[in-house]
């Protein structure tokens, strides 16, 4: 049994159970008694939002991988790197640890992310009932990704540091490292997006709600 049910709902700023005026759940709108928010029994646009910020993610991913990520000046020369040659970088000179790391929190982790909204987008809109449970674990573990996403943006700044160490050299950081921080904050937002209450609506609810 579900709170829409008894057309009730939760303030998002205060947390404060609302009656709706009907029973109706297309539009419905209520306001909160206590602080004045608006109420809605699923957060409004939930999907389409969603979408938005995934196509934007998959489209900010390409360039964070095919642009340099960083530009190393030496004495010899300047070396442009992108996450992937720097990855194959620490695997030829056997620092397995730095390049998995890198693999994980930089190509990895992102695209593991975005499948995992997509599947859970696509459930959701379709109406497919069942596997509530894994469903949950894996929308729960896009906000523990969402979490950790820093840990991303952290290994450019380890890697300058690791470099700073031969000293006589100086590194930038290249536009790739600027789509990979917009891939970081706009997947985060995406998860932030969804509306996990969705994946136990019924399926003809979903369609009426978001046609
Ligand atoms: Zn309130």
């Amino acid at each position: 049994m579900r709170a829409i049910d008894h057309g009730l709902g939760c303030c998002p700023t205060c947390h404060q159970i609302v009656r709706f005026p009907t029973r109706t759940e297309g539009a419905v709108t209520a306001l909160c008694p206590r602080c004045g928010s608006e109420v809605h029994p699923r957060k409004p646009g939930a999907i389409q939002n969603t979408w938005a910020l995934v196509l934007a993610s998959i489209l900010f991913y390409i360039p964070a991988n095919l642009l340099p990520m960083m530009h190393v000046h030496t004495f010899a020369g300047t070396q442009s790197d992108t996450i992937m040659s720097g990855v194959i970088y620490f695997m030829e000179t056997g620092s397995y640890l730095i390049g998995s790391v890198i693999f994980i929190a930089s190509i990895f982790v992102p695209v593991l992310k975005i499948l995992i909204l997509i599947y859970l987008l696509l459930s959701v809109q379709r109406g497919w009932a069942g596997r509530y449970h894994e469903r949950k674990r894996l929308y729960q573990l896009t906000e523990l990704v969402g979490r950790w996403s820093m840990v991303d943006v952290y290994v450019v700044s380890i890697m300058i540091a690791l470099v700073h160490f031969g000293g006589l050299t100086e590194i930038k950081a290249g536009l790739g490292a600027v789509f990979f921080l917009l891939v970081v904050v706009v997947t985060m937002f995406a998860a932030m997006q969804f509306d996990p209450r969705l994946i136990w609506d019924p399926p003809k609810e979903t369609h009426a709600r978001h046609p």
